[in-house]
């Protein structure tokens, strides 16, 4: 195998590509050829052949067949990493119908077979404390937050509706950045699920002309790990698991109001999270954290040792070439 995660490991902020299978076999698919190094080439259906191809290169490049399984073994390692105590972001990015969901959660309907990351993730960090209980002892805590127009909501309260969360300096105390956020320990998968289900239901869905469900929020599973060593010593880190909103343009024309308010809110964050992980890619001196409540919320985990996996989520079919295409070029530039 050409790729080698060992050394991918070294970086800090890796590019995950994942293309989706066709929602139906007659649509003509964009994507040309996957290669086992991470490459991949997509064709412009209304340009000839030889002049409408581009090839991309990101670290690694999981084709419509690749299994929930698959996806998370190559991810395995950066998830383990946070039980040595390192932060890490995962973030899943695209336009609404490409799979963001289905990688970091799973199915949409709820099915409780193929689950993705985040269920797949805890199960893991329960697994690697049970492997070194007699070494250290964990306490796996989690919070999941939603935000929804530059404002940040608690989706495991139990009034959801009336809190309004505000981003602390990390160095408080206990560490956490969203100290009014609902803080679950977590022993099992079980306790996992339930919670992941709860805030689920409570995120923010509405019509576009887009999709009639699609996701207008970034959603935020926050893991804390806490360690203590039986010599005493102590470690603490977290993981973001982030299903992102919708990268897909918005047609001004066609929403006003409301709408146009989200879309615009949309945008600006997910340029910002483009702006500091291109920034930190380029080790440039001023990372502007400061413009979007995600980027100030995850700053303590973007840059420094922290570690940054971001999944650039793409639809195979021609009528989305125009979305995968900027979805491509998004990821190649914080790679
Ligand atoms: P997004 O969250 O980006 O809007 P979803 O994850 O909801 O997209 O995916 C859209 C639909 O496609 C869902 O019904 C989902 O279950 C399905 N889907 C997405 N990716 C895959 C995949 N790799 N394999 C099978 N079905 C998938
Ligand atoms: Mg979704």
């Amino acid at each position: 195998k050409l790729y080698n995660m060992v050394q991918d490991l070294k970086g800090n902020i890796r590019v995950f590509c994942r293309i989706r299978p066709a929602f139906c076999a007659g649509t003509r698919n964009v994507i040309d050829f996957i290669g086992e190094d991470g490459s991949l080439v997509i064709s412009d259906p209304l340009k000839p052949k030889k002049d409408g191809r581009k090839v991309f290169q990101f670290n690694r490049v999981f084709g419509p067949s690749a299994t929930q399984d698959d996806v998370f073994n190559d991810t395995q390692p950066l998830i383990r990493s946070v039980m040595d105590g390192y932060n890490v972001c995962i973030f899943a990015y695209g336009q609404t119908g490409s799979g963001k969901t289905y990688t970091m959660s799973g199915p949409s309907g709820g099915s409780t077979k193929d689950l993705g990351i985040n269920y797949l993730a805890l199960n893991d960090l329960f697994e690697i404390s049970n492997q070194r209980k007699d070494i250290i002892s964990y306490e796996i805590q989690v919070q999941m937050v939603e935000i929804y127009n530059e404002q940040i909501r608690d989706l495991l309260s139990e009034d959801s509706s009336s809190t309004k969360l505000e981003i602390r300096s990390c160095s408080n105390d206990n560490g956490l950045s969203l100290p009014d956020a609902t803080l679950h320990t977590v022993k099992s998968t079980s306790d996992v699920l339930n919670l992941m289900k709860y805030g689920e239901v409570n995120r923010v869905v509405c019509s576009t002309a887009i999709n009639n469900r699609s996701s207008r929020s970034h959603s935020i599973l926050t893991v804390h790990v806490h360690g203590k060593y039986t010599s005493g010593n102590m470690l603490r880190s977290c993981l973001h698991l982030v299903d992102l909103a919708g990268s897909e343009r918005v047609d001004k024309s066609e929403v006003t109001g409301d709408r146009l308010m989200e879309a615009q809110h949309i945008n600006k964050s997910l340029s910002c999270l483009g702006d500091v992980v291109t920034a930190l890619a380029q080790k440039n001196s001023h990372i502007p954290y400061r413009n979007s409540k995600l980027t100030l919320l995850l700053q303590d985990s973007l840059g420094g040792h922290a570690k940054t996996l971001m999944f650039a989520h793409v639809s195979p079919e021609e009528d989305s070439f125009g979305e995968t295409l900027s979805t491509l070029k998004f990821a190649r530039r914080v790679s």
